[in-house]
């Protein structure tokens, strides 16, 4: 079948990227972050690329169960946990591992009679007041954990950056500063660090750290690649010529024919759009690789198709590989041209794409 628009996963770069993430903290145990279909890249695939970390994290319950329901025997986070007896029951039924952020879910736990022990994150809230324990209730909601015949020993505990990727703020050192004293009397293994963290606060790297974005191959620090960290991009988002055609100065290109041409054109048709999760906020301006080259996005995204200035490359032709992000074309500058983050694009791939796995 010819391929429109599709994906192209390298699966060797998600182990040269976990080899990578080692080297910044070389002790620490890692839990990998697959949550929203592994960023986008197959949840189970990247799971089974990904044989020897020592834990997976994802957001929802469902994410957890459809990892046993494939085999995945490693250990598995649930970062939202449960928010009754049932969920708490499955977690328990499939081995899962809830994150515990609220008193009422210790409560749960306190209610539940079970025969296995129930292995469970506690997460404190340092500062980006989304999910865990604030610190004045973490004390207590420990101790009650420490005492519960369902849960296992020793609880370990972790909580999340807001700003690690902005290495100027103070805002990271003031969450490290609040685990710390919150935790001052308490030991046990603890989780700091996702991406960010992992790359550039020495602080953060403790025990276990929590990569997401940096696996997939892509710099959490805006201004900055993949690459430039030493990661390689996963996913390459390829599509093809289908049209070119030679337009007159002054003619408009697309919906609301907001682009016009400057001079004599050479219009270039791709293959895809925001159906696929190319973003329909890509400006004018955007780069695209089209056989190698750097040419730009003219005119509005549409649903199915966008449109290129070929006008410097005359030897493009119709049925050429285009590259929309990845390899030769970092998904960080795309982001940036459509005003979003390359997670959001990772996440945004539809399922109409079709993913092709290469061990490069
Ligand atoms: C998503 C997430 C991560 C991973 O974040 P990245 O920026 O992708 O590395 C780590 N921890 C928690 C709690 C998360 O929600």
């Amino acid at each position: 079948m010819i391929l429109s628009a599709y994906a192209e996963l390298d699966l060797a770069a998600v182990t040269h990227n976990l080899a990578r993430i080692r080297t910044f903290a070389p002790k620490a145990k890692i839990m990998a972050v697959i949550k929203a279909n592994a960023y986008g890249h197959g949840l189970i695939r990247i799971a089974k690329t990904l044989t020897d970390v020592d834990a997976f994290a994802v957001a929802r319950l469902g994410e957890g169960i459809a990892l046993r329901d494939a085999g995945i025997r490693q250990r598995i986070a649930v970062l939202q946990g449960f928010v009754d007896r049932e969920e708490l029951e499955l977690h328990i039924r499939y081995g899962l591992e809830p994150v515990i952020h609220s008193p009422t879910q210790v409560e749960l736990l306190e209610q539940i009679a079970s025969t296995e022990p129930v292995s469970v994150w506690l997460k404190l809230d340092t500062g980006m007041h989304r999910l865990g324990l604030l610190a004045d209730e973490f004390a207590s909601c420990y101790s009650r954990l420490q005492s519960c015949r369902t849960v296992r020993q020793p609880i370990p505990v972790m909580t999340h950056l807001a700003n690690a990727d902005v290495l100027q703020d103070a805002i990271t050192g003031k969450q490290l500063d609040c685990f710390k004293s919150t935790l001052h009397d308490i030991h046990t293994e603890c989780s700091i660090a996702n991406s960010a963290g992992l790359l550039a606060w020495d602080a953060a790297r403790v025990e276990w750290v929590r990569p997401g974005i940096a696996l997939y191959g892509v710099s959490p620090f805006d201004g900055r690649t993949g690459p430039d960290e030493g990661l390689k991009s996963v996913m390459t988002f390829r599509s093809r010529l289908i049209a070119i055609k030679n337009l007159d100065a002054g003619d408009a290109v697309g919906y609301g024919g907001d682009w016009i041409c400057p001079r004599p054109t050479r219009l270039g048709i791709v293959s895809v759009g925001y159906g696929d999760g190319y973003p329909r906020h890509a400006q004018s301006g955007t780069p695209v690789l089209v056989c190698g080259r750097r040419v730009y996005l003219v005119g509005r995204v549409s649903m199915d198709m966008i449109s290129l200035d070929l006008t410097d490359c005359p030897d493009a032709r119709v049925g050429d590989e285009v590259t929309l992000w990845g390899k030769g074309l970092p998904i960080e500058e795309i982001a940036s041209h459509a005003s979003t983050i390359p997670y959001a694009l990772l996440c945004g791939v539809t399922p109409r794409v079709k993913m092709v796995e290469r061990w490069e």
